[in-house]
């Protein structure tokens, strides 16, 4: 597949080099270690069109036929809010994270908790919903009944 130009620094914002961050997994020469690595190599992939890896690395049961994004759209950043499990030792793992776009319409962001299974030794996009709660507003910690004095 023919790429436009590759950027130098990798769009996921790790700030490292297109190449040694998502590019070596996109190019298929390396494969992701965690679900975080996954997720930051498809929203890079998403960002400069290598929709072929898009693809690839979402699971076959839940892959739609057309992985292609709204038309116009253009990647212009990712945030990383949280991750659970999705180890090189785990089977599964969540991500959740935020994307920035511009579309024909404006700038607009997508915040979703992406599922991540491991398949065959290699992670794989499941499936992701919308956050119920704002990681901020979601509650801290379990209470308890105040000690009777
Ligand atoms: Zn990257």
């Amino acid at each position: 597949m023919e790429f436009t130009g590759y950027p130098r620094l990798c769009p996921c914002g790790t700030g490292s080099n297109f190449g040694v961050c998502c590019g070596r997994l996109i190019s298929g020469a390396a494969q992701a270690r965690t679900a975080e690595e996954l997720m930051r190599s498809r929203y890079s992939a998403y960002a400069i069109g290598a929709l072929e890896h898009v693809w690839r690395t979402w699971h076959p049961k839940t892959r739609p036929d057309d992985v292609s994004p709204a038309p116009g759209v253009e990647f212009i950043g990712l945030t990383i809010h949280d991750i659970v499990a999705g180890g090189p030792d785990d089977d599964l793992g969540v991500v959740e994270f935020t994307a920035r776009m511009r579309t024909p319409e404006g700038l607009d962001e997508m915040r979703e908790r992406s599922r991540f299974s491991r398949r065959a030794g290699r992670w794989m996009y499941v499936d992701g919903s919308l956050p119920d709660v704002p990681a901020s507003d979601a509650p801290q910690t379990l209470s308890f009944p105040a000690p009777q004095t």
